[in-house]
């Protein structure tokens, strides 16, 4: 991370915030006990030009997320071969193809037959591709995930799965300004992703470790309740046209 620091090019607006959101990310580690290369930044490009994707790139940044299928396909090719994209948003099963791929790792996996399609995919082309169960814990009807009542049941239904390999647990806070609200709901997120790993080394899933939580408006909270992974957007590319959620 230090070597990120020091080498990556900070020329442009969003090189600039690339490096202030990775100093952030540091502190609230430090402030939290924790590791800070035990925290990975995924920069949420979604509707952004490619051309702010290389100055991320510029500045070090290497793990982009996008929330569409067709987005990510049209630009993966428009861009270096050694990035490495999440998946962030819903995903219909006949979208799979465009997302099973070697470089990808999905984050929005919420039902057990769009997990078998990756699998499908995968097992045709070769590759595992690595996924996190989407949990909703905010219970707003508009985010995608399953109820965290209902983990248990998506990890055993999905772990057996050819082609894909479990590795943690992705959730959305509640827009919800009131931090409280936040720490409640990451902080049962932590538990959950805890209680969740523990089953799933006891089934010999020793890859699942990320917890990816914590947005632009959040993602000190959801580092302080044990987030491996962070997705931010706006405070890195700045204001969406469109309202990507
Ligand atoms: C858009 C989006 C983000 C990034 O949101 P910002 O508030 O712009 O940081 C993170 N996660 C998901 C799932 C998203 O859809």
């Amino acid at each position: 991370m230090i070597g990120l620091l020091a080498t990556g090019n900070s020329e442009s607006r969003v090189g600039i915030n690339v490096l202030s959101i990775r100093n952030r990310i540091r502190e609230a580690a430090i402030n939290a006990g924790r590791n800070p290369d035990d925290i990975s930044l995924v920069a949420v490009s979604k509707f952004m030009d490619v051309s702010l994707i290389k100055d991320a790139y510029n500045a070090g940044q290497m793990c982009f997320g996008e929330n569409y299928a067709q987005e990510l396909r049209d630009k993966i090719p428009l861009l270096p071969d050694n990035i490495r994209w999440h998946m962030i948003g819903p995903l219909q099963r006949n979208k799979v193809k465009y997302v099973a791929r070697e470089n990808v790792f999905v984050e929005s996996v919420c039902d057990e037959s769009i997990a078998a399609e990756i699998g499908k995919y995968a097992l045709n082309r070769g590759i595992t591709v690595p996924v996190l169960l989407q949990v909703n814990i905010s219970g707003e009807q508009s985010k995608s995930g399953v109820p965290p009542e209902n983990i248990d049941f998506l990890f055993d239904s999905v772990k057996d799965i050819k082609g894909i390999d479990v590795r943690g647990l992705m959730t959305i806070g509640s827009p919800s300004e009131d931090i409280r609200v936040k720490e409640e709901q990451f902080s049962y997120m932590q538990k959950l992703f805890l209680h969740m790993k523990e089953k799933a080394y006891n089934c010999g899933c020793t890859g699942f470790n990320e917890l990816s939580m914590g947005m632009s408006s959040d993602f000190e909270i959801a580092v302080a309740y044990g987030a491996t992974i962070v997705r931010v957007g706006s405070a890195i590319f700045g204001e969406r046209r469109k309202n990507g959620i």
